[in-house]
């Protein structure tokens, strides 16, 4: 029986120009990630997905490793179209290793035999097609680490544009200037899990810190609307002083970078720190207000923190978006999205109006539907 790695290999592509370079000889360099792996023919880089196969760099092609319909909220995103369907997909394997990941079956599956997860062969017109049927407002490249599949995301995005849909990746951030430029054209929307601001903590995930910065950095900077995450785990982020240094960061990039403090839950290998309490995220959150973030949210833990799941005016404060966990309970923004109080503008891509919620719950559409291959 074939390996899932034997599966995977005979779904790859040539990589695309800009994201690899010969070093020498059979010898690449792959720019898809931070890790800027140097691959000698025959090996895989740290992701084990993208592989030198006689001086030519393969890449994931042709599959998801999973579908899923979710709010835009779980993305999360606040201050894009809320209440909009996005369309999730994934493909298989990570740059990271992150121990306490919440998508270990499909991030971990070539690193982790318990991680079983197979791939569904599809097009990238049958997934397009399938959003749109399905209502959806984005499109979201998300459950593995998307920048390592840059290519198959960017095919599918060149679909998913004419068909009037927004494009997004949810990401660790690990990029490179190289990835940033491909993908630029093809994306309106990015979450970068900002895991910590401790480069001793990023090398125990299989990371560094500085190419996190230097990516959030140059998302701004290109315009592409982005959304911050720090998932706070007691005795690995949440001391005072690595908030005081993360939260300071990000207000001096913009303090209009909305940033979401969010609840750990004991999940794959991490077991060992309590979970998240509500009192732990709103004194994170209050610091990060105290620097200058103007929207600072609260997540996974629904009507347990007070005000912080709800949008406000950073000007006078008048309550713009109400949220229950990914559930809109109002929106009082103007069609060209300022205070409806003070006339300031607020920053985030808003629709023309507030055109409801298909779901505040996750499903997984039928599969039977798409053209599977
Ligand atoms: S995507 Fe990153 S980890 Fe994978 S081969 Fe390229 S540089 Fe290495």
């Amino acid at each position: 029986m074939a390996t899932l790695a034997e599966i995977l290999a005979a779904r790859t592509a040539e990589a695309a120009p800009e994201l690899v370079e010969q070093i020498s000889g059979d010898r690449l360099r792959c720019y898809a990630c931070g890790h800027e792996c140097p691959i000698p023919d025959g090996a895989v880089g740290v992701c084990k997905v993208r592989f030198n196969h006689h001086g030519q760099l393969r890449v994931p092609w042709g599959y998801v490793g999973g579908i899923q319909c979710d709010p835009v909220e779980k993305k999360p995103f606040f201050h894009a179209h809320p209440g909009a369907l996005a369309f999730s997909f994934g493909m298989l394997g990570c740059d990271l290793h992150c121990s306490y990941c919440q998508n270990w079956v499909t991030s971990q599956a070539l690193r982790d035999p318990q991680a079983v997860a197979q791939p569904l062969d599809v097009t990238p017109d049958a997934l397009v097609e399938e959003a749109v049927r399905l209502n959806a407002r984005v499109v979201v490249s998300t459950y593995n680490e998307p920048l390592i599949t840059s290519e198959w995301a960017v095919e599918i995005f060149k679909r998913a544009k004419p068909a009037g849909l927004l494009t997004a990746y949810v990401s660790n951030g690990n990029g490179t200037a190289r990835v940033l430029d491909y993908v630029r054209p093809w994306i309106d929307l990015y979450k970068i899990d900002l895991k910590s601001f401790d480069d001793k903590h990023y090398r125990q995930l299989g990371g560094r810190l500085e190419p996190i910065l230097a990516t959030i950095r140059a998302l701004h900077g290109m315009g592409v609307w982005l959304e911050l995450v720090t998932l706070l785990i007691h005795g690995f982020n949440d001391s005072r002083e690595e908030i005081e240094r993360l939260t300071s960061f990000v207000a001096s990039v913009s303090p209009d970078i909305p940033w979401h403090v969010t609840a750990f839950h004991k999940d794959y290998r991490m077991n060992d720190p309590e979970n998240t309490t509500p009192e732990m995220l709103m004194g994170a959150a209050a610091i990060g207000q105290r620097n200058g973030l103007r929207y600072v949210y609260a997540g996974n833990l629904p009507g347990r923190v007070g005000d912080l799941e709800n949008t406000r005016c950073h000007n006078c404060r008048s309550m713009l978006v109400e949220r229950y966990g990914y559930f809109i309970r109002d929106y009082r923004l103007t069609a060209d999205g300022t205070c409806p109080g003070c006339g300031t503008g607020i920053p985030g891509r808003w629709g023309r109006e507030f055109e409801g919620q298909v779901t505040a719950l996750p499903f997984v559409p039928g599969t039977r539907r798409l053209r599977v291959i």
